[in-house]
């Protein structure tokens, strides 16, 4: 069994987004409940901490970053109609990325395998210059930032299969090869990014992959893409270090959406990504929390991932077709990656 690291933390509670908000509390207190049952409570713990300023400058720009700052202490901020701030929304922001810092670093260094953290508010659509879609800070741009400038890693992939596009991340990185960005997510849907052409700009030219779903996508496309497209691809680019944008509102369960995964989807995509981080970088993966708004399926889902995590079984490529859109998208960065 792998030593597969947990981050929880109560204070991620306290960024209060007011009655009826789908990115609420409770999903970090069910979250809670899970991990201090029998089958996780003896899996090491990485506690949380806050974000430094230049942790954080290093993905957004000082506006805003005080912008968020001044959030602080306030009943309440509305960065956008989705994405308000409580008065402790701030420090919650903070611990949020500085915990994905303190479990990479952890990861990176050797002391764990790999890990799991359980973050709110979650983080990819924030972007550069302001927060955006429930989230404040961008998370896991801050940790790949991380380990790229601190660590020193030469190539860090990211993999995002929340239901939604990862504007942010992906903006963060459009023209630099050294982060790698994947995503799978429903569309045409919020936030209206991540249409198949969008390949990076520049030397990041062929280093951005949307796989963009149609409403009403189950498994079988997933694992698809993962066989087919994602893993050859990904395996060409070498990565250093795995980290997951993991949202879970791609479940069949989730209220905001219309992607059909089920639970067990999740456990499949964590051992591809698993067996590619063996076979690229020792096995080095890092899942985030993003997403995920049916508490029960969040749960479930999240539990499986981590168990994956600890116990990857072997990926098996479904026995399907590529899609017309995963052809065309192949198609296009096969200028880059060679043939796929
Ligand atoms: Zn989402």
């Amino acid at each position: 069994m792998r030593k597969t690291g947990l981050v929880i933390d109560g204070r991620f509670c306290d960024h209060d987004t007011g009655a009826g908000h789908p990115e609420c509390a409770e999903r970090i207190s069910v979250l809670q409940s899970l991990l201090s049952g029998p089958e996780f409570a003896g899996m090491p713990r990485v506690q949380a901490r806050e974000a430094r300023r230049s942790e954080l400058a290093a993905v957004h720009s000082d506006g805003h970053i005080e912008a968020v700052a001044a959030s602080a202490g306030r009943a309440s901020t509305y960065f956008d109609a989705d994405t308000p701030a409580s008065a402790a929304s701030y420090s919650a922001a903070l611990l949020a990325a500085g915990a994905a810092v303190e479990l990479v670093d952890a990861v990176a260094a050797g002391s764990l395998d790999n890990g799991f953290a359980a973050l709110r508010p979650p983080g990819h659509h924030a972007e550069r210059g302001r927060p955006m879609g429930f989230c404040l800070f961008n998370n896991v741009a801050v940790a790949a930032r991380h380990l790229r400038a601190q660590v020193g890693l030469e190539r860090i992939l990211v993999v995002d299969w929340d239901v939604h596009h990862g504007n942010g991340t992906q903006h963060c990185f459009y023209d630099d090869p050294s982060v790698m960005y994947v995503s799978l997510h429903q569309y045409p849907f919020y936030p209206g990014s991540g249409a198949a052409g969008e390949l990076g700009e520049g030397d990041g030219w062929g280093f951005t992959v949307n796989v963009p779903m149609p409403a009403g996508t189950g498994e079988q496309d997933y694992l698809a893409a993962f066989s087919r497209l994602i893993l050859p691809v990904a395996e060409r680019f070498d990565p250093g270090f795995i980290l997951v944008s993991a949202g879970f509102d791609a479940h069949a369960a989730d209220p905001l959406a219309a992607i059909n995964l089920q639970t067990a989807t999740f456990a499949k995509m964590t051992d591809a990504l698993s067996g590619l981080a063996d076979r690229c970088c020792g096995g080095k993966i890092v899942a985030l929390l993003e997403g995920g708004y049916d508490l029960e399926a969040l749960s479930d889902s999240v539990s499986a991932v981590i168990s994956h995590l600890r116990e990857p079984a072997v990926f098996e490529a479904p026995d399907v077709d590529a899609s017309a859109v995963l052809r065309k998208t192949a198609a296009a960065l096969e200028e880059r990656w060679g043939k796929l």
